[in-house]
């Protein structure tokens, strides 16, 4: 009875501000008043305050068996540092190329994170973003590996078998920033570097989201993609999806 108040409570407050949007068969109401945007000693204004800075509406299911959720929950940058523990240039991009390529799957803008898997170079920053942003997990086979995509990163819903690679364009990245990650990684660099490195990487960052995030990446579709089989020994079933249908 709780529940269903809760839902009618939402409903009407969604049918006055006219957001019910429908993604798949039901009704989701988008929950935009969910969005942290608020500056953080590790969250720079920038990060959610620039004109193109990516935010995600993702729909998951309400408990563990439990069935859709009745509302999307908004998903800003800032989330994504406080998960990943850090703001940098990889999170950010791998951020902007996701929201590029969910917008080629999802062009009615809800993300339903139930029924995606996703494969990415493996650096701490990029898959970070890809798990967070599609709910793919290595243990589950929808999360997986593969170095030779580089800054790109191939999406597929695994409802229709729709798949998009989304890619960083040519000449997007600092030759400057590229040359000093690589002194630092050779661990050649000096403190002052380093820090230099750093400030590069968020100049980069602060400059990728003041321009369309398209003008950096494309994003094309993938016919018959076959997504890799896990070699993960371990991998289970995801269980808190399998009642994502079942009649409220
Ligand atoms: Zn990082």
């Amino acid at each position: 009875m709780k529940i269903k108040i809760v839902s009618l409570v939402a409903i009407v407050l969604a049918i006055i501000s006219g957001q019910v949007l429908a993604s798949n068969s039901l009704s989701v109401i988008k929950g935009a008043s969910t969005a942290d945007r608020t500056p953080a000693w590790y969250s720079m204004e920038w990060a959610t305050g620039s004109k193109h800075s990516p935010e995600f509406e993702l729909l998951d299911t309400e408990s563990a068996l439990g069935r859709y959720a009745p509302m999307t929950k908004t998903i800003t940058m800032k989330d994504l540092i406080k998960f990943h523990g850090h703001a940098c240039d990889g999170l950010v991009q791998a951020a902007a190329a996701l929201r590029v390529a969910l917008t080629e799957l999802y062009p009615a803008g809800i993300i339903d994170r139930t029924e995606l898997r996703i494969l990415s170079k493996n650096g701490p920053c990029f898959m970070d973003a890809a798990a967070y942003l599609t709910g793919g997990r290595i243990n589950f086979g929808t999360l997986d590996v593969d170095n030779k995509l580089g800054a790109s990163w191939v999406v597929q819903r695994i409802s229709d078998g729709k798949a998009v690679k989304v890619s960083r364009r040519d000449g997007v990245f600092p030759k400057d920033l590229a040359d000093l990650e690589k002194k630092v990684r050779a661990g050649k660099a000096t403190p002052e570097e380093i820090t230099i490195t750093r400030d590069l990487a968020w100049d980069f960052s602060k400059d990728l989201l003041s321009h369309p995030l398209t003008d950096s990446f494309s994003v094309e579709e993938l016919a018959n993609f076959e997504f890799p089989k896990s070699e993960y020994a371990r991998v289970g079933e995801r269980g808190d999806i399998l009642h994502k249908n079942d009649p409220y």
